[in-house]
């Protein structure tokens, strides 16, 4: 019988070590690995840019969290999108959501346009309007939802059922929902990619990140070009992952239960313009992020009143919450997105999507949420 998601947290790929008996994986700080004869290697470890133990236990374990066959490892979220685009041929196409992840738009735009790729970014939240947007070199759609820092949902069975007609592929960026929250390839996308810095690791100490999918040529080809180009994590920072993810079933529950009390705290507020939280029934896709997702995560953006003054002294003011960027860890962290995370988007992308001045993004960490709200209370 398959494990459930909590067990498999805990076990899958962290069978005690066969040597020692050490039940948790160990850190496999080695670059190489003694063959018995030449090409005769141990398990198939002999070079660690391209296996290593510890990263393997990591994949394993993050391949059956999003019911996958298929994991690979990668020293950033930016890594594994970067390794996946690598796919592509010149003169292939993209669609692209359009409030994707900034980091995402600057490499699909700054670095991977030059060797000739194209992208387009379009609002993915009308399925309808994706057709007109196809053409003959769409190689891939790609999807973040809920998305940053707008929390727009995406109606992703309906989005991969178009991709399936046309022979395109669909990629999503997991990060924000996570496999407990969300399980993107049983909705028909071919490949999930994560950012595991933030709530994998869950604890806001390591950059890493992660690629899943069930197709095995698809898992070829990205190994291929992983091992190839050299994008792979060090062992010590897929231990950390590791141990973070152990916990990742209760930290959700709990980001996500004090995420809904203090999104409803900040819709009753008086200097609080609008709340947009999944979770939320004035969210306009509340129903079908009920019906895709099994819960609504950590996140919370909201328009304060006042523009950019009130949003800044907000948040010099704040004293639980810390004024940074990234998001996921087991700390409250709050961000002005106009500022911070998005300045890499050009202004008038910012205005279409409406990342303005009264903007705040904030990941509700799993503090005590009385203590978070007085926090806000208080600097509001
Ligand atoms: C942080 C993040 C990334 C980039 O990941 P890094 O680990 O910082 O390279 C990609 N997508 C989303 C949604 C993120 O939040």
């Amino acid at each position: 019988m398959k494990q459930r998601f909590e067990t498999r947290a805990i076990h899958t790929g962290c069978e005690p070590e066969p040597v020692t008996g050490a039940v948790v994986t160990p850190i496999f700080q080695t670059s190489t690995f003694v063959q018995e004869s030449p090409g005769k290697k141990k398990e198939g470890y002999a070079y660690a840019r391209t296996h290593n133990p510890t990263r393997t236990a990591l994949e394993k374990n993050i391949a059956s969290l999003e019911d996958g066959n298929y994991g690979l490892a990668f020293p950033s979220g930016m890594a594994a999108i970067s390794t996946v685009t690598q796919m592509l041929n010149a003169g292939d196409h993209v669609i692209s959501c359009d409030d994707v992840y900034s980091g995402t738009f600057r490499v699909f735009e700054k670095v991977f346009k030059r060797p000739n790729l194209e992208f387009d970014f379009i609002d993915l939240t009308k399925p309808h309007s994706l057709e007109k947007q196809i053409k003959d070199n769409t190689k891939i759609i790609w999807l973040e939802s809920p998305s940053n820092p707008l929390l727009k949902i995406t109606d992703i069975k309906s989005i991969t059922n178009i991709a399936k007609n046309n022979n395109i592929l669909t990629v999503i960026d997991n990060t924000f929902a996570t496999p407990f929250f969300q399980k993107p390839l049983n909705l028909g996308v071919d490949i999930v990619v994560h950012s595991t810095t933030k709530y994998l690791n869950g604890h806001s100490d390591i950059i890493g990140g992660a690629v899943v999918t069930n197709d095995r040529e698809l898992y070829d080809k990205i190994r291929f070009i992983q091992n190839a180009a050299g994008s792979v994590p060090g062992p010590f920072d897929c231990f950390l992952v590791l141990r973070g993810i152990k916990t990742l079933a209760i930290r959700m529950e709990r980001h996500q239960e004090n995420a809904m009390k203090i999104a409803q705290f900040l819709e009753k507020h008086t200097k609080v313009r609008k709340v947009i939280y999944p979770g939320l029934k004035s969210h306009p896709q509340y129903e079908l992020a009920k019906r895709q997702m099994s819960g609504f995560g950590g996140i919370i953006s909201f328009f304060i009143k006042g523009g950019l003054d009130a949003s800044r002294s907000f948040l010099e003011r704040v004293e639980i919450f810390s004024l940074a960027e990234s998001l996921g860890g087991v700390e409250s962290l709050i961000e002005h997105p106009a500022i911070m995370t998005h300045t890499s988007l050009p202004k008038e992308v910012k205005e279409k999507l409406g990342i303005s001045d009264e903007l705040i993004r904030m990941s509700v960490g799993i503090e005590n949420v009385d203590d978070l709200i007085d926090d806000l209370e208080k600097s509001l």
